[in-house]
């Protein structure tokens, strides 16, 4: 089927029929809600190809050895063997240390949060092992910036949806897409990731997705390609 632009209406009605169908998701999930931006560049990282409910371990054990800030992390002589629950742990440490690095010869938040969105996203990209994905989380959770996150769940969704197609391109889907979000609303784009993740688990799953009970498939090209299809089929 033909790629349509997504409209900043269409965007709005995604947005709104799956808040309708889940309900506030509160994101980003932080074991420390007193200090949870540190925490978030930590999850960050450590959530690449990881299940969340490991990184949630390593954190957890990060947090025994002492206080979460990018100083402690960096005196740590044994950081692998303190995250090795989320995944390969001496890559990840590399990149801990890398984006630790970077935030205490920066200054830290108070100085970063003064850079505007564009400057923090190509700093973090300059960063070992920080891919878009992971610089889009770091902007949009622990910096507040309206910044589409498009990871795997979104190109799922967004494909059979009729807003991308062909060869995976994360630059164009995250322009695509922030080009007719609503600018200064880092809110809606921390609901919108979310509920996408919670839409990519519960109903557009990877095979046989439930398009029959989804919110979205009167506008989705895949939803009513297959609604019409069962149809025929009775
Ligand atoms: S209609 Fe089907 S393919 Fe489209 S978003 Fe819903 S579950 Fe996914």
């Amino acid at each position: 089927m033909a790629e349509k632009q997504p409209t900043a209406s269409a965007l709005r009605a995604f947005h709104d029929g799956l808040a309708a169908a889940y309900g506030p998701q509160h994101w980003w999930p932080v074991q420390d809600a007193d200090n949870p931006r540190f925490e978030i560049l930590v999850g960050a990282v450590l959530t690449q190809h990881t299940a969340w409910t490991n990184v949630e371990i390593a954190i957890a054990e990060l947090r025994d050895a002492g206080p979460l800030t990018a100083d402690a992390l960096l005196a740590h002589d044994d950081l692998p063997a303190l995250i090795r629950r989320a995944g390969p742990h001496n890559i990840k440490a590399r990149r801990l240390r890398s984006l630790c690095e970077w935030f205490v010869a920066q200054g830290g938040f108070d100085v970063l949060q003064t850079r505007d969105s564009a400057t923090l996203r190509r700093e973090l990209l300059a960063l070992h092992g920080i891919g878009h994905e992971t610089a889009d989380v770091i902007l949009l959770y622990a910096f507040q910036r309206p910044a589409f996150v498009a990871d795997a769940y979104a190109f799922r969704i967004m494909e059979r949806y009729g807003w991308t197609s062909g060869a995976r391109n994360y630059e164009r889907l995250r322009r695509s897409i922030e080009a007719v979000g609503p600018d200064n609303d880092a809110g809606f784009y921390d609901e919108l990731h979310a509920l996408i993740v919670a839409h990519a688990k519960q109903r557009c799953h990877k095979r046989n997705p439930d398009c029959g009970h989804c919110v979205l498939h009167d506008r989705c090209d895949h939803g009513q390609a297959a609604v019409a299809e069962s149809e025929r089929a009775v």
